[in-house]
């Protein structure tokens, strides 16, 4: 037989089996055996915390026949048994990231009016639902709002902030919570005990502080040191082996090496660890819990108070992190905290780890490096110069009628059209799709996906991308004459995107018309 990962061997397969998420099990559990079921739920949560098998198990929970105490699915019936072979397509499950299409969507919302043959309802599982694109999501939207009564929504996603509000708002929504260091090693425990295997607690605390509140991530890590270990008892030196990371005497020597100002000392310590074939990643989180073993001991075990209990470390490396920690103030330690922090985020997707993490130490050597002033004075000089351009030029409106672009297309110049009245802006959004369909324009893919809407006597578009947006402005004439041609009226417009690190919800048009900034808007 295949090797199967120990997350799919061991997938929970009742409520009462998901561990770590007991209060939304147990009113999922109880909407099923009350038969108060919502027609749309929404799973929020990082990864590897259940959200797909806690809808795995309502999914065949809603449809069961003879359905547990708990509101699980019994497992034997037909129906059941129907499901987990995969001949009974009661339940489809669609990924998200790979089919995100409009198209997509309509094959679901044509599929849903035929009733299931057998069992009660029809599940669809949508996963990484946030991936969907916006005429996507508005497809959706129709379907959600009135779906026929045998018919079951669930939505997962680890990225709330990109699933429109409206759809957020028809469902109900439960927000799965990262798995605590005993959740997860207690869970381990469990599986290893069912698999015959020995590990000691160490290791076991090891991997779930790597797996950082994910139980998926945790089973593959052990997955892994499972692999290399053909069966022998698991001990936290081979783990450290296994998975590229380092004791925590390294971590010792690095602070103190860090206490003494000594930088070449602090990179020839990341090189050796490198050299050694160390994960860099792996590195700089333990060093993360490293510090923060130092913060509280600084911050709570100064007067005398023994914590060791509940950093979990041996009394020797208790009284050396305490030699340690008496090196730094409590401000200190929070500062680098704050830095190895940014530096995870920094290091996940980047291909240069090793010169970001060397940076962030020269970092640490050097506290009265503001770590704002650069982009401050980089915001000051962009402000300097749109000001001067004002001064010069004075302020323009995009799209404006005094602008003489020559284009052949440009009705505006020959004859002034008259203003487009907020009337005439409605009747373009009602229109959209029509319009969008008969133009020329080379950017129709952009504008189809665009969402425009009314503001005052302007035309609001708020594209999927800040890419589609700039291309959109770049040709911006072009949506000009076909605006004209089709109303016979100039309609002004402006044009979004989603701007980066915003919450979306900002950018949809209506909360931007409450705003209402970019009122005065620099023609590039
Ligand atoms: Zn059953």
């Amino acid at each position: 037989m295949a090797y199967q990962s120990l997350y799919r061997k061991y997938r929970p397969q009742r409520f009462s089996d998901v561990v770590g998420q007991e209060p939304i099990t147990k009113a999922i559990g109880s909407q099923v055996t009350n038969d108060r079921l919502a027609h749309a739920y929404l799973f929020t949560g990082t990864r590897g915390t259940g959200k797909t098998t806690v809808a795995k198990i309502l999914a065949r929970a809603v449809n069961c026949s003879n359905v547990l105490e708990d509101g699980s699915p019994c497992g034997e019936c037909d129906i059941c048994r129907g499901i987990s072979d995969g001949t009974l397509m009661n339940v489809i499950e669609i990924d998200a990231a790979s089919n995100n299409g409009v198209d997509d969507v309509r094959t679901i919302i044509e599929e849903i009016s035929y009733r299931p043959q057998s069992g009660k309802k029809k599940v669809y599982i949508i996963d990484e639902v946030h991936n969907l694109s916006l005429s996507a999501f508005n497809a959706l939207l129709k379907t959600i709002e009135e779906p026929p009564d045998y018919a079951l929504f669930i939505l997962a996603t680890t990225e709330l902030g990109k699933v429109p509000i409206t759809i957020r708002s028809r469902c109900q929504r439960y927000d799965f919570h990262r798995m605590t260091v005993d959740t997860i090693v207690h869970r381990m425990k469990k599986i290893l005990s069912a698999e015959g295997i020995e590990a000691d607690d160490k290791a076991l605390g090891f991997i779930a502080v790597q797996a950082d509140g994910s139980m998926r991530d945790a089973l593959s890590l052990l997955d892994r040191c499972l692999a290399f270990n053909s069966g022998e008892e698991l001990t936290y030196e081979r783990t450290l082996d296994i998975l590229g990371a380092v004791d925590v005497s390294v971590f010792s020597s690095f602070m103190k090496i860090i206490s003494e100002g000594d930088l070449k000392g602090a990179i020839k310590l990341l090189d050796d660890v490198l050299m050694r074939g160390r994960e860099i990643q792996i590195f700089v989180v333990d060093l993360i819990s490293y510090m923060r073993n130092l913060l509280l001991i600084s911050a709570g075990g100064r007067n005398g108070a023994d914590i060791s209990d509940v950093l979990g470390v041996s009394p020797d490396t208790y009284e050396d992190m305490k030699a340690v920690a008496a090196k730094f103030d409590v401000e200190t330690l929070t500062r680098y905290i704050g830095i190895f922090s940014e530096l995870t985020s920094e290091i996940r997707y980047s291909t240069q780890k090793r010169v970001l993490t060397e940076i962030a130490i020269v970092r640490l050597m050097q506290p009265k490096m503001q770590e704002d002033v650069a982009s401050t004075r980089q915001r000051l000089a962009i402000i300097e110069r749109k000001l001067d351009r004002i001064e010069r030029e004075g302020i323009k409106t995009p799209a404006g009628s005094d602008k003489d672009s020559g284009h052949p297309d440009k009705p505006a110049k020959k004859a002034p059209l008259p203003e487009a009245l907020p009337e005439d802006v409605k009747l373009v959004c009602d229109n959209w799709g029509r319009i969008v369909k008969n133009s020329q324009d080379m950017n129709k893919g952009i504008l189809a996906e665009a969402q425009p809407s009314v503001r005052g006597n302007d035309l609001v578009i708020v594209c999927r991308d800040d890419v589609s947006a700039g291309s959109l402005k770049r040709s911006s004439d072009d949506l000009e004459a076909v605006l004209a041609r089709e109303t016979k009226k100039q309609i002004r417009f402006e044009i979004y995107g989603p701007e980066k690190g915003e919450d979306p919800e900002a950018t949809f048009p209506d909360l931007r018309s409450m705003i209402n900034f970019d009122e005065i808007k620099i023609v590039d």
